[in-house]
């Protein structure tokens, strides 16, 4: 399989910067989608970056609160997080581990950090369900890092395969990560100087990629770290790192095309079921 571009290959579509922002009880961090500017990108409906060593910028947590109609993954690049929600689930996030947490109905729940000091850094995507999905079940993934596949390939990328499939000469590597409605993929992709990575992509998925370590060239467009790519049509995407190493998040999921209502940390179909959620989360049905 060759790593340089097809004729096809997806380009950049939106270029933005990620914005300071403040969350939960006062934790400090990057909203790269759910901005003004990128208010959503079907089926993804936010992506955080929080990365701080003063313990200032996170210690405060994000204590109880709710979710419902949606999906939200943390990544963890370092640091240690405690979760736990109102059903006794409880879990530590760890450096390289990742929590696929699909909220369905609802749960109430906190992500407090374990540490007092040092580094926390890693990200949270929220993902939207169809509305076929958004009353389902709770579910949790919790993944540990040894359970995350790395492929070394021939373009000099290193890849960790949280979700999905990444193509290989060698044939697929699968993620983790299983039957999640959206068929996401999710890549934590580094390059060193130099370096190429090719990956297909279907054309029933948005993608972006999120560059959180030097530059990346997507098709010969350079993309600074804290910016996100949002890839418009085609078949697969090529991306290259200049002379310094370059680490990103390759992101895609299948579009719902389905309306969005949007309250916090509900989000439905129609104005209705989020009056719903309102009133069965303060009747504690969640
Ligand atoms: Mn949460």
């Amino acid at each position: 399989m060759s790593d340089r571009a097809t004729a096809n290959s997806r380009q950049v579509q939106t270029l933005l910067r990620g914005r300071p922002a403040s969350d939960g009880a006062g934790v400090k961090l990057t909203r790269v989608i759910g901005t003004p500017e990128l208010s959503e990108l079907d089926p993804f409906l936010l992506l955080d970056e929080f990365r701080s060593d003063d313990a200032d910028d996170y210690i405060a947590g994000f204590p109880d609160h709710p979710h419902r109609g949606f999906e939200t993954v943390t990544y963890m690049l370092a640091g240690r997080m405690r979760h736990a929600d109102n059903q006794g689930n409880s879990g530590l996030l760890r450096a390289g581990s990742a929590q696929w947490m699909t909220a369905g109905r609802g749960i109430v729940h906190s992500e407090m950090p374990e540490q007092e000091d040092g580094l926390m850094w890693g990200f949270q995507l929220w993902i939207n369900l169809p509305a076929s999905d958004k009353m389902t079940a709770p579910r949790y993934q919790d993944i540990e890092p040894e359970a995350i596949p790395v492929a070394e390939l021939p373009g000099g990328a290193r890849v960790k395969v949280i979700a999905g499939q990444l193509e290989t000469a060698a044939g697929p590597v699968e993620g983790p990560v299983s039957g999640i409605v959206t068929e996401p993929l999710y890549l934590d992709v580094a390059l060193p100087p130099g370096g190429r990575f090719r990956q297909p992509l279907a054309s029933t998925h948005a993608a972006f990629v999120y560059v959180f370590e030097g530059t990346a060239e997507i098709s010969a467009q350079p993309v600074a770290r804290g910016e996100i790519a949002a890839l418009g049509p085609g078949e697969d995407v090529e991306i290259a790192a200049g002379d310094l190493p370059a680490r990103l998040l390759l992101i895609a999921g299948k579009r719902l095309g389905e309306p969005i209502a949007r309250h916090g940390p509900f989000v439905m179909n129609s104005q209705a079921e989020i009056m719903q959620a309102i009133q069965d989360y303060q009747a504690g049905r969640f």
